[in-house]
């Protein structure tokens, strides 16, 4: 499954991606997640810490709902601001 294709199943299934370390954890109430999507992950794990890290829109698991935080960064790059205020809430726990 190449990366863009994930990155549409994980916005489409609403998939929460949660660094753990070097790993990647999921969390998609409700939903199952396909061992082939499971397997994507983590085959495009760095690339995916990499764009979580940077807030980047692709890993962003509510599109409809965080919309309103989208903000260009440059470079052709989209950020999502309220997945970077819930990614430094949940690194502080
Ligand atoms: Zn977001």
């Amino acid at each position: 499954m190449t990366l863009e294709k994930l990155l549409d199943q994980v916005q489409d299934k609403h998939i929460i991606l949660q660094p753990r370390g070097d790993c990647i954890g999921t969390w998609a109430p409700n939903t199952c997640i396909p061992l082939t999507t499971r397997r994507a992950i983590w085959k495009h794990k760095s690339e995916l810490l990499h764009r979580i890290a940077q807030s980047d829109i692709r890993t962003c698991p509510s599109r409809d709902l965080h919309r309103q935080y989208y903000r260009y960064a440059g470079q052709g790059r989209f950020v999502c601001g309220m997945c970077a205020l819930l990614e430094k809430e949940v690194t502080r726990l």
